[in-house]
């Protein structure tokens, strides 16, 4: 059992769209492709993986370190003990051979994407969907049926007023969404105000939005915000300040009884317990947003999981950011709090399958052996390329 090839290849996905903190005018994301010698209802088993939006593509990290050092492993060392299955654990070993420690940068999210490609071939090799496998290795067998989500969006756009902003959230009730998220920080409070009433008077209930910032305040700003937003009974109050700040993060969190969430940003295990460590965050009421695909992948995510438990967290308090199907499956299979979902931006990335619905707020993960991408004809157009040759 090997590995016969890795492709990879840069998509663009920028749009207009702008947060407090960056525009996506330039944004770009890396596909890769690992295809296999193992053989499933007669074609070689490829997965597939990408990064999550907001960090770019990653081609000379991939192709000068991380793709050479898995095609030129021993394809034993892959391998899981009995050989029946490669073992994304083992394959982290190898992709992170002299790597120093500590200095993340952009490596983690290279990783992120060949880890993704990496579950995506276990679990067509088991041909079974992701989330069942996640279940049976990591939660004695128990999965979720079906995913909270939510809908993220409520960007900046150039030119769009607030019935612009309303008509988008709109469209996300109508997909079956109940929560949904926008962005603020952006503009002034003022403004803010009125985005947050706008869509308030849509869902009907503050509980059913969340804002965030993208790590845009300094501490006075965000207990400003804070203290105008309170009343509103937000869903959270996301990424107030510089994600790595972890006393700011604290005084804020004392500062306030909304709910907060960060952690998109916290690119390591060691990352995360800092947050737990001197963040403040408070186990019984705010979210933890760590991304897989943007971290060193799942394998990384599971040691940042195992170290919640440690610390008294339960799993549940786990909203993955990145609106991806990976973290759907990771969600589902081993009963994480829900999942972020982008319906329309960042495609083809964002969403779910072609036909599978939104209903009351929840989704049930792809029932096809991996992670379901082939149930995504806009994502396979694109993933379909790096084979095209
Ligand atoms: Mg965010």
């Amino acid at each position: 059992m090997k590995i016969t090839a890795i492709h990879d290849q840069i998509v663009p996905i920028k749009s207009s769209i702008r947060n407090a903190f960056i525009d996506f005018s330039q944004m770009t994301v890396s596909i890769v492709g690992i295809q296999t010698d193992v053989i499933r209802d007669g074609k070689p088993v490829i997965g597939y993986g990408f990064n999550s939006n907001g960090r770019y593509s990653q081609r000379g990290i991939l192709r000068d370190r991380f793709i050479p050092r898995l095609l030129n492993a021993d394809s034993d060392s892959l391998l899981n003990n009995d050989q029946t299955n490669f073992d994304p654990a083992r394959a982290w070993d190898v992709m992170m051979a002299n790597e120093k420690p500590g200095g993340h940068g952009e490596r983690s999210v290279a990783v992120g994407v060949l880890d993704m490609a990496l579950w995506d071939v276990v679990a067509k090799i088991e041909q079974k969907p992701l989330y069942q496998v996640l279940a049976d290795r990591y939660n004695n067998g128990k999965a979720d049926h079906d995913v909270f989500v939510y809908a993220a969006g409520g960007y900046y756009y150039p030119g769009k007023d607030v019935s612009a902003l309303q008509d988008e959230i709109r469209s996300y009730l109508d997909l079956g969404y109940r929560t949904v998220k926008i962005k603020i920080g952006g503009e002034s409070l003022q403004e803010d105000i009125q985005r947050i009433e706008a869509i308030i008077d849509l869902v009907g209930d503050g509980h059913a939005l969340a804002v965030d910032v993208n790590g845009r305040f300094d501490l006075k700003q965000a207990i400003q915000y804070a203290e105008a937003l309170e009343h509103y009974n937000l869903f959270w109050y996301e990424e107030p300040s510089e994600p790595l700040d972890y006393l700011v993060n604290a005084a804020i969190v004392e500062s306030t009884t909304l709910p907060i969430a960060t952690g998109e940003n916290l690119f390591s295990t060691i990352d995360a317990t800092n947050l737990i460590r001197y963040g403040g965050m408070r186990p019984d009421k705010d979210y933890l947003q760590m991304d897989p695909a943007l971290s060193y992948g799942l394998v990384e995510y599971i040691r940042t999981l195992d170290m919640l438990k440690k610390y008294g967290w339960s799993w549940r308090r786990c909203i993955p950011h990145g609106g991806h199907q990976f973290a759907l499956h990771i969600a589902a299979g081993l009963e994480l709090g829900g999942n972020e979902s982008y319906p329309h931006v960042f495609q083809p990335f964002g969403g779910f399958g072609d036909g599978l619905q939104v209903n009351d707020g929840r989704i049930q993960p792809p029932q096809i052996p991996g992670i379901g991408f082939e149930l995504k004809a806009d994502l396979m157009a694109e993933l379909n390329t790096l084979f095209d040759s």
